[in-house]
């Protein structure tokens, strides 16, 4: 097995083996590129150190010290060599980029002996006793686990000591008595000597970088970002190049293209006399990249070129790392830039335009999920809300909440529902889980490259950074700006779009959508056979559909029109009638207003089709709770002063005791209610098939559909059908008007998956509610899975997903291709669509599109995701045209 590469025999397509990093270091230094050379050890080796439990591989120390030589060939230096020593960089580099995740050990290759050739032959040995003194901290920190803060803490003791407050004031003499406490301190921490064998510290950090793929912070990434667990990361040993070696060196990184608009113009920060980790660590506050042009004319120019060179050579936006070292410049790293939904958008779209890929590359190339993101709610100008500092605008969108200064805080508050913002003086990856949990991120310090920078873009989250006006106290757990001070606990607005840091809650408000956006999801919706609904209960929700684009309501649930407080007393009063003639009182205002409702929900929709779900929950979900009401009704009786309201209370104890269900889920629910309380559903058609009329005999056209719940059988759907087609041309002919409209099944339960057959003989239409279907598959009841077990099912990977969220194909999936081949027999063109809330979720959506379905419907804000998800999947998996309309 062969487990080095040197980086001129690889290539962009290895990426597998040599880990993103690896493979586009090789391929630029195969475009010729100015890349320090170097040579990668592949992902088989990791698998494999960790398949040999945690051993390198045998042979693997011959066979990096066989290709060190190549590398030694053609820098002319030698590892470990007391005149022309190599110093070396170490880098993990997994196949999918995790940025800031892994570990990295620099300047790796000194000891005593190479340090000084260091100091003579760059004539600088300030210069050289940093880079020894870096290499310490870093390799006893990622090597050996000590902390790095106690290194920290050496450093700062010299300067103390000399009165100095930077890095660059320290003298030599300080210098130097920072390495000698920081060998003594590793000493101490390890009970072995710092190792001065070069081939040592390396083995070691190749095995350190190993160790460093399971670290903590990297298993978080991955769950969160749904990267196999396996997989390793490459090793990327690389010949060190120096930003930090005065005014002619330095270090930045830059964009092709801005990650946060899209814009197409190079975008990025520099830092001058400073190493690449000094520019993301947040530590000094970088330059724009466009001032380099003024700094360094000649370099500017250079990389302008590569940058260009590179967009053209990977069809993308390029995220590169640079590094000057005297006068020369270097390119350490380049790897597709991640990107905020818009600018992923515009950059997609851009590059069509330009010819640089074509509308399906385009199309494949955004990721579903993140279109959320660009739906992100701003602030509500008109508010005119007061600014209380400005810092950087590094991650658009708004958000509010309250303070906090800790991860862990933020990541407890989070979980629990609370909304809060996490300010930092600067973030790291240990702080990941606090900054999934938080509304926004704002910090003191950092550009736009800085770690809170790059991940929440990556996340959609609102941030700003760099907010320099902000005197972060850790230790009082407050912030000021001026003298404003701002505590733990207060509520702060962000506005990551703008930059601006704002008192209070400020109004939110829906975002406004690019053209981009509109042309993109039109190019989906040219591809994709899936015809994309909405789940909308109201006239409002039924209007954001259709300005995201919805073909329809895929699902009305007419219960929530129940639910308005001055509606419920009609409905308790329906349901406690004792005779038809109390229950049809009570029905008759119900049924106008429901009239009303689907009048103004049919008339949004102008035409295209509205699925309306007669009512589906357990009665008693309109009544007070049995517990309340036996509370009650016990204390009337004890003090006794109030006869008639306790009669009262007794009556209606006595209902919902009878009401009562052990197991409402599965109980007298659904069509169970149509069949026993035939007046209420006869009411809702009435409803429904009136407002259809009244709105034809106005001018307007319509197209209901009429949807069952939890069917179990074709005799059960035959008599609802029958009723339908009944009430459906009573108000047609009161009216004189003619119309279409269906009556379809939900398919919710496994029996009536498997009777799919003779159910479509009644049904004309089928809508998976796979909430229902997934709960009764599973037998899991949803609410106490989700709270109860299914957290530990997934973290023992029991189950890889939440199958509420995720569709369950092997089970659920299984029981919809049955339910989809038997419907069709029966009724060939039966369409079928689905209305649970996996019909938001991309994954989802490629999977009914595999099995056939006509139609997704979700929530309005999931409209996007699905239209692009359909576009996906269509494109993945092309089917023939003709298939179902
Ligand atoms: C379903 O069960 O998937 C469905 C859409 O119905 P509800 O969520 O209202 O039960
Ligand atoms: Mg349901």
């Amino acid at each position: 097995m062969r487990y080095v590469y040197l980086f001129h025999e690889g290539n962009a397509g290895m990426k597998e083996l040599l880990g993103g990093k690896g493979a586009n270091l090789a391929e630029m230094t195969n475009l010729g590129l100015p890349v320090p050379p170097g040579l990668i050890v592949t992902t088989d080796a990791c698998r494999d150190y960790y398949r040999d439990g945690k051993r390198l591989p045998e042979g693997l120390d011959e066979e990096v010290a066989r290709n060190l030589r190549a590398l030694e060939e053609e820098t002319g230096k030698r590892f470990g060599d007391p005149h022309q020593p190599l110093l070396l960089s170490v880098r993990s580099g997994a196949v999918f980029s995790m940025p800031g995740m892994m570990d990295t050990v620099l300047n790796l290759g000194l000891n005593p002996a190479t340090f000084r050739a260091l100091a003579e032959n760059t004539g600088n040995e300030w210069f050289a006793c940093d880079t020894y003194r870096r290499f310490i901290q870093m390799f006893a920190d990622v090597v050996m686990e000590i902390p790095k803060d106690k290194f920290e803490a050496l450093l700062q003791e010299r300067k103390d000591a000399q009165g100095v407050r930077l890095d660059q004031e320290l003298s030599l003499d300080s210098l130097h008595a920072v390495i000698a406490d920081s060998k003594a301190l590793y000493l101490q921490e390890t009970g072995r000597p710092f190792p001065d064998d070069v081939h040592e510290q390396l083995m070691l950090s190749i095995e350190a970088v190993f160790r460093s793929w399971n670290n903590h912070r990297a298993v978080v990434y991955r769950d969160l970002n749904k990267i196999d667990h396996h997989l390793g990361t490459a090793v990327n040993i690389q010949s060190m190049v120096f930003g930090n070696m005065g005014d002619d060196s330095g270090s930045g990184v830059a964009f092709t293209r801005n990650p946060s608009t899209g814009e197409s113009k190079l975008y990025g920060e520099y830092l001058i006399n400073a190493q690449g980790e000094d520019v993301v660590a947040g530590v000094r506050t970088p330059r724009p990249i466009e001032e380099l042009a003024h700094d360094m004319p000649d370099i500017y120019r250079q990389f302008e070129g590569i940058a260009r060179k590179l967009e053209a050579h990977y069809r993308d936006m390029q995220d590169i790392e640079l590094t000057v070292e005297r006068g020369k410049l270097f390119i350490l790293q380049t790897r597709n830039g991640k990107r905020t939904a818009q600018a992923a958008l515009k950059i997609a779209h851009d590059m069509v335009l330009e010819g640089l890929i074509d509308k399906k590359d385009a199309l494949l190339r955004i990721d579903p999920e993140h279109l959320a993101h660009l739906l992100h709610r701003q602030i509500d100008r008109s508010a005119q809300p007061v600014i209380l500092a400005t810092g950087l605008a590094a991650s658009p969108g708004a958000a509010f909440g309250s303070v906090v200064f800790d991860a862990d805080e933020a990541e407890h508050l989070g979980r629990i529902g609370s909304k809060v913002i996490l300010v930092r003086m600067e973030t790291t990856p240990d702080d990941i889980h606090g900054i999934v949990q938080a509304q926004g991120i704002l910090t003191s310090r950092g550009g736009m490259t800085s770690h809170a920078a790059v991940v929440t873009r990556g996340m959609g989250k609102p941030c700003v950074c760099g907010c320099e006006a902000l005197h972060v106290d850790y230790e009082n757990e407050c912030f000021t700006v001026g003298d404003v001070v701002v505590k733990k606990g207060d509520l702060l607005s962000i506005d990551g779009t703008a930059g601006t840091v704002i008192l209070g809650a400020v109004p939110l408000k829906d975002p406004e959508l690019s053209d981009e956006y509109q042309a993109v999801l039109g190019w989906a919706d040219e591809v994709r056979t899936l015809s994309v609904r909405a789940n909308a209960d109201t006239p409002e929700d039924a209007e954001k559909a259709r300005g995201f684009g919805a073909e329809g309501i895929g699902l009305t649930r007419t219960e929530h029109m129940f639910m308005a407080q001055e509606r419920l007393p009609y409905v308790q009063k329906m349901i406690l009638a004792r005779t038809t003639e109390e229950r049809l009182s009570a029905l008759l205002p119900l049924r106008i207003m429901q009239e009303n409702d689907f009048y103004s929900i049919l008339k949004a929709m102008r035409g295209l089709p509205v699925c309306i779900r007669l009512l589906d929950p357990p009665l008693h979900e309109f009544l007070p709770s049995l517990e309340k009401l036996l509370v009650e009704t016990t204390e009337l009786r004890v003090r006794g002063d109030n006869p008639q309201l306790l009669e009262e209370k007794e009556a209606l104890l006595a209902q919902v005791a009878k009401l009562h269900e052990a197991n409402p889920m599965m109980g007298h629910r659904g069509c169970r209610l149509g069949i026993t309380y035939p007046e209420v559903y006869e009411m809702q058609m009435h409803a429904v098939f009136n407002a259809a009329a009244r709105l034809t005999r106005d001018g307007y056209k319509v197209l209901p559909e009429i949807e069952i719940p939890l069917t179990i059988s074709k005799a059960e759907m035959e008599f609802l059908k029958e009723k339908c087609d009944r009430i459906a041309r009573e108000c047609m002919e009161a009216h004189r008007v003619t119309f279409t409209y269906l009556c379809g099944s939900m398919i919710e339960l496994p029996r009536a998956a498997l009777l799919a057959g003779e159910i479509a003989e009644a049904a004309e239409f089928f809508s998976f509610g796979t909430n229902d279907l997934t709960q009764t598959c599973f037998g899991f009841s949803r609410d106490d899975a989700e709270g109860k077990f299914l957290p530990a099912y997934i973290h023992q990977k029991i189950l890889k997903d939440n199958p509420f969220a995720v569709l369950d194909r092997a089970g659920v999936g299984r029981l919809m291709r049955i339910a989809v081949e038997e419907g069709r027999k029966v009724r060939p063109g039966l369409m079928i669509g689905i209305c649970g809330e996996h019909g938001g979720d991309p994954g989802s959506v490629e999977f009914c599109h595999q099995i056939g379905l006509d139609l997704v419907s979700c929530s309005p804000y999931r409209i996007p995701i699905a239209r692009l998800a359909a576009a996906q999947a269509a494109l993945k998996y092309p089917r023939p045209a003709e298939t179902h309309a």
